[in-house]
């Protein structure tokens, strides 16, 4: 398979290229030359297979004979460790956790292929590939555990001092082994500051095989296609008709996933993308003028984006057509108070905890379905307990602890924000 790049102007690379490059070098997003549309014999089986047989089939594709078959199955049975459920609320409403992994949120899912991916070239090739990541939270935590024990990777990741939240220092900084977390004497700014540097530095290039896991690579989005057909394969098959599946969205990632999915022949009838206040995407679907701003900080932080990259891809789905994009999608925006209502009432009218994005999503849900017929899944992205304040105030009793890090120690090495100091560091590890 070919990548091409939506801005057009860079050579179309394949799949290897593509994911160490990240980012072609037009500043545009690869995306597949083809989509390729799966077997009516893969559907008919879709309820009696596993998440890896499925996650094999969506991502051969894609790749192509650059992995071969068994090495490719390897991976994705590696990268999908724990179970993607559908869980049903009501009659016609389903919620598909994605949290299951490591860091609790969807994000592992494509954080774990990537890093598989990048190990398996290295391998190769025999070269020891060095991962940087500048994070002010949450990226830094799904890489770190995405790429732990990773053979031939080592990840250098630089985190502000002071600025992250206890839970994501905790999830970086206590695994070791080939994570090396430096604790930056700064900003988030500084940290992004000293990576962009290194990657323009031709003799630190010359010397070190550096690359990014920018949250855009398509080794990142590929995989998140795979749990649309594993959340439709748990559906009973007379539910088919008629799907509407939510995505609580910030960088569009995940819905492009989606799209990506339907394309492949996946019978999802409609989406809705559904954002905090930070509402660029449903403004567009609304009034077709795609107007990026600022984020605004919500109780769905995750979801704080003003100017979301993967919009691009979308608007390239569908050629450029505001028409045909606002036929598949509609979009819904919610303040946090409403997303705090939501919280409140499913727990009480359903017995089931939402964390904040999923909040979201439900609630864009409910709105369409109030007015049209059909099932509807969302997708709950992360895991009730990562916003444990939050979601406490809303429901009548604690959440159960999911993981504890009182054991294990923090290993971080305190760093200044000088690029002499990060380029010395990076020669001699
Ligand atoms: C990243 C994230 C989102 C947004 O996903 P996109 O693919 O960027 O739209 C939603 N919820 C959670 C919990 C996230 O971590």
């Amino acid at each position: 398979m070919k990548y091409y790049s939506t801005k057009g102007q860079a050579k179309p690379a394949n799949f290897r290229q593509a994911i160490f490059k990240g980012l072609p070098e037009d500043n545009g997003l690869y995306m597949p030359e083809q989509i390729p549309v799966l077997s009516p014999a893969f559907f008919a089986e879709l309820g009696n297979l596993s998440l890896p047989q499925i996650g094999f089939e969506i991502m051969k594709p894609f790749i192509g004979k650059e992995i071969p078959d068994k090495a490719l199955s390897e991976l994705v049975e590696d990268t999908l460790n724990f179970d993607i459920p559908l869980k049903q609320l009501t009659e016609e409403t389903y919620a598909l956790e994605l949290f299951h992994g490591p860091t609790f949120a969807f994000k592992d899912v494509g954080a774990r292929f990537l890093a598989r991916s990048l190990s398996y070239f290295s391998k190769q090739s025999d070269h020891k590939l060095t991962v940087l990541v500048a994070t002010s939270g949450d990226t830094g935590s799904a890489v770190a555990q995405g790429f732990y024990d990773v053979a031939n990777i080592e990840v250098v990741i630089l985190y502000p001092s002071g600025k992250i939240s206890h839970f994501q220092e905790q999830q970086m900084t206590t695994l070791g082994n080939n994570i090396t977390a430096l604790e930056v004497n700064g900003t988030f700014d500084d940290c992004q500051k000293l990576v962009k540097q290194a990657f323009l530095d031709g003799e630190l290039q010359s010397r070190k095989n550096l690359t990014s896991a920018n949250s855009i690579n398509i080794a990142r989005m590929l995989p998140q296609s795979i749990y649309y057909f594993y959340g439709m394969g748990q559906l009973p098959p007379e539910k088919w008709k008629d799907v509407v599946i939510s995505v609580p969205s910030g960088n569009y990632g995940n819905l492009t996933a989606g799209l990506i999915a339907q394309r492949m022949g996946l019978p999802i009838g409609h989406f809705l993308a559904c954002s905090n206040i930070n509402d660029t995407v449903p403004e567009y679907l609304e009034t077709a003028t795609y107007r990026p701003r600022p984020s605004k900080q919500t109780i769905s932080n995750a979801m704080d984006v003003g100017d979301p990259s993967n919009f691009h891809r979308i608007l390239d789905l569908f050629k450029g057509s505001h028409a045909a994009m606002s036929d598949h999608i509609s979009g819904y925006s919610y303040t946090d108070e409403e997303t705090r209502a939501a919280i409140n009432k499913v727990a009480q009218e359903n017995d089931y905890v939402l964390d904040p994005h999923g909040a979201v999503g439900y609630l864009g849900l409910s709105t369409y379905l109030d007015i049209h017929s059909g099932t509807g899944i969302f997708l709950e992205t992360a895991h009730p307990y990562k916003f444990k304040d939050v979601v406490e105030e809303q429901i009548d009793h604690s959440l159960n602890t999911v993981v504890s890090f009182e054991d294990q120690e923090k290993k971080s090495i305190p760093f200044s924000s000088e690029y002499e100091d990060f380029k010395e560091f990076l020669l001699e590890s």
